[in-house]
């Protein structure tokens, strides 16, 4: 085992992230020591570079990256349930198991909660250690790191679809063509929505082009389109005057009132961004038309074993939404690559190789 290794660490408050030589972690009592595959790139880690208001809590420095996968080379006294060899992801979220939350059934809003990649060090790094208590999930011997890497944004969209309610034959509308969007607009798909749309911005295109594929009914470009218009034209054909559902996923404050322009009287508009501000809405209309607003953040305790078994018997393309592979040293430009909007997800490979999918 190396004594060193490359990490990518927000060190200080500000913009920006670098590129560090550190200490390999050591693995303490009912911890456990994995060499990264694959780990990809998160919006919240452009807030995190970006050192957005609503992430300034974080204690730094701090290795980021929390959707990872990789293989176990070493295990701390007292581990018994993976060995070294086993290839796992895991949850990033680690609850304490003793708070009344966590007693209460509730762990995903843990008094104590430890965030691996930003209030504990993360995976954009050849090795990450995880804590006693880590919520760790093998993978099948034929999935690869890059569908175990992004079992956690799989997750974040499937939450927020069981949250919606979602019946077969329903419509829906998804702002921001982002990896969560996307992968919201797969899922959607997949349970059988009848009508789906997407709306992004024009830099945008990328992404636009990528929820074409994956079948988007409509596209709209809120630079030069009016969104709610184009979607109050489509629905009048299925007879409606909005849709059932809409998934925020832009985390662009002035996007709330958009979804609640678009939604059906008595539809649902499920918010998944994290915003950077208040954001204006009209409650009257909310009051009139019977929405719900509904939060969807994290996911629920059987989450991640749904989506594993369903990522493993289904061959759900969620590798799509990976548009460039990089090694850690070229953080700087995936990052850039991210913040400009040109790349879908960007995974870095602690091994090294590189490629650009597009
Ligand atoms: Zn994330
Ligand atoms: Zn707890």
């Amino acid at each position: 085992m190396p004594s060193s290794m490359m990490a990518i660490v927000k060190k200080r408050s500000g913009v920006g992230v670098e590129v560090c030589e550190v200490p390999v972690p050591t693995c303490g009592e009912g911890e456990i020591l994995v060499r990264v595959e694959g780990a990809s790139l998160c919006g919240s880690d452009l807030h995190i570079y970006e050192w957005s208001p609503s992430y300034r809590w974080l204690p730094l420095p701090v290795i980021l990256g929390h959707e990872f996968a990789g293989q176990v080379v070493e295990v701390g006294e007292g581990v018994s349930h993976v060995r070294p060899g086993d290839r796992i992801t895991a949850s990033p979220y680690i609850s304490c198991g003793n708070c009344p939350r966590c007693l209460g059934g509730n762990g995903q809003h843990c008094l104590e909660m430890r965030i691996l990649g930003l209030s504990a060090d993360g995976a954009f790094a050849q090795y990450v250690r995880l804590p006693k208590n880590s919520r760790l999930f093998l993978l099948p011997p034929e999935m690869d790191a890059e569908r175990g890497a992004l079992l956690e944004p799989f997750c974040v969209a499937l939450n927020a679809v069981d949250r919606s309610g979602i019946k077969f034959g329903q419509t829906a509308f998804v702002l921001g063509p982002g990896p969560i969007g996307l992968l919201t607009l797969m899922l959607l798909r997949s349970v059988g929505v009848s009508w789906v749309g997407v709306a992004g911005r024009a830099s945008d295109e990328l992404r636009i082009q990528r929820a074409r594929e994956l079948g988007a009914d409509l596209l709209v470009d809120v630079d030069h389109e009016d969104g709610i218009r184009k979607v109050r034209e489509a629905m009048e054909g299925l007879g409606e005057s909005g849709v059932d559902l809409v998934f925020e996923a832009t985390g662009d404050p002035g996007s709330v009132s958009q979804a609640l322009e678009m939604v059906r009287p008595e539809g649902k508009v499920i918010l998944m961004g994290i915003h950077s501000g208040d954001a204006a809405v009209n409650p009257t209309s909310v009051v009139r038309g019977r929405i719900s607003i509904i939060g969807a953040y994290t996911y629920e305790q059987d989450t991640w074993l749904r989506a594993l078994r369903y990522l493993t018997v289904r061959d759900l393309a969620v590798e799509s939404v990976i548009s460039h592979r990089l090694p850690l040293t070229a953080a700087s430009e995936g990052f850039a690559l991210a913040r400009r909007g040109e790349a879908l997800k960007v995974l870095f490979r602690p091994g090294g190789e590189r490629g650009v999918s597009q």
